[in-house]
């Protein structure tokens, strides 16, 4: 008889960001044997990459921090309403230092694959230099957003200047002050980098596809009082989050648009775009997602805001999204974005009149000119959520690659497993919560509800867990449902699936859940209460 063999780890997790942090809190607590992989030199996910000038929050810091620890709450000062990276770097290692956590973590790791042993029943994770890892569950911390996608221009690797995606920008500063500069992409990212080197550099020439809709931040330091009122109601502040659809410290304003006279949506539009932060998403009336005609008046009313703020009228038309409506993309929060375009060393360029054909040696080329530069920025986004997924070779029950699966759609079950890939537990799953929410928030949930369903087959002895393919094809068809409603399902974004720089993401897909985040905790808490239905335990 063939020997069975036992895993190195109960658990191994892969990634030290937001959300590896607290799984391995939750894991070393229950007292299982875990440990992390993690690519980079240090923890922080998301923050520790993203190190381009001007990445900051646009959730309000003290949402964003973990709530899962009344002292680690205590005695945390943020100091703005809207951390920079820097600060939620150094949060973050700080949480990892507090709970002693780092000696469960290694770095260095980037994994390069990852196969479901049948017969051991466990995960085997492989990689790029070649060592290997044994866990009975693999749980993936790995990001929404952290596979960097390049445009795919001609002659990228041409320039002999300094180029950047944002993702990837160095530890060390960069040269601005003097330099000629090109930024592609206006995404959040692309505005917050515009707007934060706008009057650093020499010239900046932003090279936009389509605008998206940006509303001001409204950031501000937290001074002592503030503060102290911010810790004094932690529990109302998560309580607000637990209720918002997105996780957020914000609440719809429950009317429906047509009940209100137009001065008083007036009153309310001036009252939530003076407001920090998603307000000016997330508190308008009830329906401003779903109702085409309010939507229509209220993206009107943003427009006026937009040309209001740009001197030039051909440039803030330019800057106005004429393809969609105010939120059915994320929604870029913004200070002084368009202002920078007032700024005589600013200069945007439509690439839908006069297309990038090529990278130069010098700078680029369009169907009009050529540009010189010394340093260009990608601010060309992601292959969200499924693409982090994609770039390891994860393989399930009987070799089906988990890329295969899910070449038409990335269909899960509450986004926190797929058929065919036992063991594999998912802390940022498409068509899961925590992709659709302030990220620690439906973190959180998601650590917890994984966490609790450990504790369940320790409990009573089981030691494989795998989706059933007829729930996860219901949930399918529930966040069909979902996205039916919301007028941002007819748009191309991340969040419906499209990315122009990776093949077969021209089509829309189911990526996020949009039913809400207190919908989906009901959902989750449900399941887990009739012992994990759709899940087959054994
Ligand atoms: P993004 O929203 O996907 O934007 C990418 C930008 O690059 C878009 O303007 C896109 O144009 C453009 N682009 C892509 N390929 C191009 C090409 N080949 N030629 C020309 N333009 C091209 O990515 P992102 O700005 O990095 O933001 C991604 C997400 O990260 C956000 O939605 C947000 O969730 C998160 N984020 C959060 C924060 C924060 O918390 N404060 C900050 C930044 C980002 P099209 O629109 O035409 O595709």
């Amino acid at each position: 008889m063939r020997e069975v063999q036992e895993p190195q780890y109960d658990a191994i997790v892969i990634g030290a960001g937001v959300a590896g942090i607290y799984q391995i809190y939750r894991l070393q607590e229950l007292g299982m044997s875990a440990t992390v992989l993690e690519a980079a030199d240090g923890p922080g996910g998301t923050w520790y990459w993203n190190r381009y000038p001007g990445a900051r929050f646009d959730s309000e810091s003290y949402t964003y921090g973990y709530s899962f620890s009344k002292d680690l709450l205590d005695e945390w000062d943020w100091s703005e309403h809207f951390a920079g990276q820097p600060e939620t770097l150094r949060y973050l290692n700080h949480v990892v230092d507090k709970f002693d956590l780092r000696k469960h973590m290694q770095f260095g790791c980037k994994v390069e694959g990852a196969e479901f042993d049948e017969d051991g029943c466990f995960w085997r994770v492989r990689l790029e230099d070649g060592r290997e890892f044994t866990g009975r569950f693999l749980l993936t911390a790995i990001g929404m957003l952290s596979a960097a996608t390049l445009p795919r221009i001609e002659g990228l690797d041409d320039f002999e200047g300094e180029s950047w995606h944002t993702y990837y920008w160095p530890h060390e500063p960069v040269e601005l002050a003097g330099k000629r500069v090109a930024v592609i992409g206006t995404g959040a990212t692309g505005v917050q980098v515009i707007s934060e080197i706008a009057d650093k550099v020499g010239e900046l020439t932003v090279f936009q596809r389509r605008p998206n809709w940006c509303a001001p931040l409204h950031n501000d330091r937290i001074d002592e009082e503030s503060l102290a009122d911010i810790k004094s109601s932690y529990d109302e502040i998560f309580e607000i989050c637990r209720r918002n659809a997105g996780g957020f410290l914000h609440s719809p304003d429950p009317r429906k648009f047509q009940d209100v006279p137009r001065e008083e949506r007036l009153e309310l539009w001036e009252k939530i775009y003076a407001a920090r932060g998603f307000s000016v998403w997330m508190s308008n009336f009830i329906d401003t997602g779903i109702n085409p005609e309010a939507n229509a008046e209220y993206s009107a009313f943003i427009a006026d805001k937009i040309r209001s703020r740009v001197n030039d009228s051909d440039t803030a038309e330019l800057l106005i999204p004429k393809d969609h409506g105010f939120g059915t993309r994320r929604v870029p929060l913004e200070t002084r974005y368009y202002e920078a375009y007032n700024r005589e060393n600013v200069h945007l360029v439509d690439i839908n009149e006069t297309p990038i054909e090529r990278i130069t040696t010098r700078g680029l080329r369009t169907a009009e000119r050529d540009y010189e530069f010394d340093l260009i920025i990608y601010a060309t986004g992601f292959d969200a959520i499924t693409g982090a997924f994609d770039r390891m070779n994860m393989t399930g029950s009987g070799g089906l690659a988990l890329r295969d699966k899910w070449s038409e759609s990335p269909d899960t079950l509450l986004g926190m497993q797929t058929s065919g890939f036992p063991n594999l537990l998912m802390l940022s799953g498409p068509q899961g919560g925590s992709v659709s929410t302030n990220y620690p928030r439906g973190i959180e949930t998601a650590v917890d509800w994984i966490s609790d369903l450990l504790v369940y087959m320790r409990d009573h002895g089981y030691r494989r867990v795998e989706a059933n393919a007829e729930a996860e094809s219901s949930w399918r068809q529930h966040v069909q449902e979902m996205y039916q409603f919301q007028l941002m399902s007819k748009v191309k974004s991340w969040f419906t699936g499209y990315n122009s720089n990776v093949d077969g993401h021209d089509v829309p897909r189911l990526m996020i859940y949009p039913g809400g985040a207190p919908r989906y905790r009901e959902r989750l808490e449900e399941v887990a209460a009739n012992d994990y239905e759709g899940f087959h335990l054994s």
